[in-house]
């Protein structure tokens, strides 16, 4: 992610877009007898664009919809000795090949994981240099949300003009942390609509989905990031939505629920997600 990356399209605020995308090995891996390795670390976890949305400008907020997501006919699941969580007892690459059929990937014979297709990597350039496609951050990135999902607003930084929009790796489906640094890896379509919105100052990246508006933030530590995520749903409500320091510390503690989305990136993702339904009662609604 870079101001330097030439636009690869350009929309309109309140166009609909499809983005295509390989999956987070460019699609490099069809059999088993594959494995990661020998992708090369270039061809790793790439993100289709930018999207140059014409009026953004720096300061305002890119709201993304996420209008649908088509999965590919194929998964894929890849995992490493000294890579991810598990890293120090996997002892061999092995990878995997998921059939995707009827709204189920087939692991085995036995289990029939429900698909609940979701985006990986979703993000803005920063202001200045470039952000690799696999590191998370305030820009978004390779955060690996499951709750980016269809039905999802991704709300992300403007830093530049245009914002520059890319995404990829999507998962068929993924469970929260990542521990083997994958989930069911896929490539597909997907369908959004964007939208810009300006005066208004969230401490993004956002996103709401079903009943719940959602922080994430990205740091070293889980610790951290965790911390950053909670104090960034605390400042949304008190200084966006107008609780008291009080009620939106109490509220955090009772309603909210602090998870994990990853711990296997370069940095450490973790969200607190906070009820819509509550907004509603102090009179506020999500841009
Ligand atoms: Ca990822
Ligand atoms: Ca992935």
């Amino acid at each position: 992610m870079s101001p330097e990356n030439q636009p690869a399209a350009h929309a309109s605020p309140g166009d609909i877009v499809c983005f295509e995308t390989y999956d987070c090995y460019s699609n490099e891996i069809q059999r088993e007898d594959q494995f990661a390795s020998a992708v090369p670390w270039s061809r790793i976890n790439p993100a289709t664009g930018p999207l140059y949305i014409d009026g953004a400008k720096p300061g305002d907020i890119l709201r993304v919809e996420i209008k649908d997501i088509k999965l590919n006919t194929q998964g894929v699941m890849a995992i490493a000795p000294k890579s991810g969580a598990l890293g120090d007892v996997i002892e061999a690459e092995k990878t995997k090949i998921l059939p995707i059929a009827d709204g189920k990937a087939k692991f085995n014979d036995l289990i029939d994981l429900e698909l609940s297709p979701m985006i990986g990597v979703i993000g803005t350039a920063p202001e200045t240099g470039e952000i690799p496609t696999g590191t998370p951050g305030e820009h978004g990135g390779n955060m690996d949300c499951k709750r980016i999902g269809k039905g999802s607003v991704v709300y992300l930084p403007v830093n530049v003009p245009g914002a520059l929009l890319a995404m990829g790796d999507l998962h068929a489906v993924m469970g929260d942390g990542e521990v083997v640094i994958c989930g069911v890896e896929i490539s597909g379509e997907v369908t959004v609509r964007v939208d810009v919105v300006s005066g208004l100052s969230l401490p993004v990246p956002m996103v709401t989905q079903g009943g719940d508006v959602m922080t994430i933030a990205s740091a070293p530590t889980l610790d951290e990031a965790a911390r950053a995520a909670t104090k960034n749903m605390f400042d949304f409500l008190n200084r966006v939505v107008g609780l008291t320091f009080d009620e939106a510390g109490m509220l955090l503690s009772t309603a909210g629920d602090l998870r994990i989305c990853q711990i296997v990136d370069p940095l450490m993702t973790a969200r607190m997600e906070f009820p819509l339904w509550i907004l509603d009662r102090y009179g506020y609604s999500m841009p």
